[in-house]
């Protein structure tokens, strides 16, 4: 395996030509300058992935680079931000051109696609670990919170959730036998190769009260959004949208993955039921709704219920 330096894998591997007006100097230089439109917010966002905790070490390096950027991206959709530039801070134990080739090509996928230019970062010897740093822009006012939330409003999560994490027991090895393969693969992919939700949380300017993204499960995040906006939630658990996949395991498991697991990035928002109408067109269920009385009370078919967790022996 050829040793390359730091340069030639910056030149090789992540310099790409960038056509953005907003990017007045992109990689070469000591930093980068980019403009956001008058009348806008920048929204910065971070986050580092370390393998083997936040990926198994033997994850294929495509779906390191696509996760790494997806991840980021989500927390730009979240915000409602329109997600443009992108840095990497990459650690890797050697220039392993297999590895780099496969990562680059995972990460430029998701960018090309959302339009989003590498415009910086750093290179250094050491455990495998990335950071990315997500910038984007929103106009001035205009960005979701997680504390804008009101009691009497809806609750709402987009897609499915639990997906993720069925993939993450399937990747460990659990559950091999007792889920189809189709759903198995469906599962998977889901862990592997989240979809940051931008198009969405653009729609849900002026729409969503509060809004954030699903990294650590659905019943720790939602606290997070309670918490900020001074409220509590009732969460229908029959509510909850399950995948085809969730729906083939057994109900009480399929309740835990929903609430506990992490990884969907799917966003979690509230709008107040004049917005039902408009938010029946977007790929979104609604799961509860905003109350005054503090912390998540779980229901089922309109009653109170314990949290799904004790006793479950898959664990
Ligand atoms: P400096 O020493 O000024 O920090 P570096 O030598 O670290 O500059 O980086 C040179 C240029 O390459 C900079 O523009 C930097 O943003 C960019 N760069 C370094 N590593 C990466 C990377 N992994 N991905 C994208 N750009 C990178
Ligand atoms: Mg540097």
């Amino acid at each position: 395996m050829a040793q390359k330096g730091e340069f030639d894998i910056i030149r090789e591997f992540f310099q790409r030509p960038v056509a953005d007006a907003g990017v007045h100097l992109g990689i070469g230089d000591d930093a980068a300058l980019l403009a956001v439109p008058a009348g806008h917010e920048l929204v910065v966002s971070t986050d580092t992935l370390v393998a083997g905790r936040h990926f198994p070490e033997a994850t294929a390096p495509f779906d390191i680079g696509w996760k790494a950027l997806a991840v980021n991206l989500s927390d730009l959709a979240a915000m409602g931000a329109r997600a443009r530039w992108v840095t990497l801070a990459l650690t890797l134990p050697d220039s392993d051109e297999d590895f780099l080739r496969e990562f680059s090509r995972g990460l430029f996928a998701l960018a090309e696609r959302e339009q989003v230019s590498l415009v910086g970062g750093d290179t250094t010897r050491g455990p495998l670990a990335l950071t990315v740093t997500a910038l984007g822009d929103v106009p001035l006012g205009a960005a979701l919170k997680r504390s804008g939330a009101r009691v009497g409003d809806d609750l709402y999560v987009s897609g499915t959730v639990g997906d993720a994490g069925l993939g993450l027991r399937l990747e460990l090895g659990q559950w091999l036998d007792e889920i189809a393969p189709a759903a198995a693969e469906f599962a998977l992919q889901r862990l592997r190769r989240p979809e940051p939700r931008l198009g969405l949380g653009f729609a849900l300017r002026g729409v969503a009260t509060a809004c954030l993204d699903v990294s650590d499960g659905l019943a720790q995040d939602l606290g997070h959004l309670l918490a900020a906006s001074r409220t509590g939630a009732v969460l229908e658990l029959d509510w909850l949208p399950r995948s085809a996949a969730l729906a083939g395991i057994e109900p009480a498991f399929a309740d835990v993955l929903a609430l506990t697991s992490g990884d969907d990035y799917e966003l979690l928002f509230t709008a107040p039921p004049s917005a039902r109408e408009r938010l029946a067109a977007l790929p979104v269920t609604r799961i509860g709704r905003m109350t005054e009385v503090p912390g998540l009370q779980l229901w089922r078919g309109g009653n109170p219920v314990e949290m799904p967790v004790a006793g479950f022996t898959h664990f």
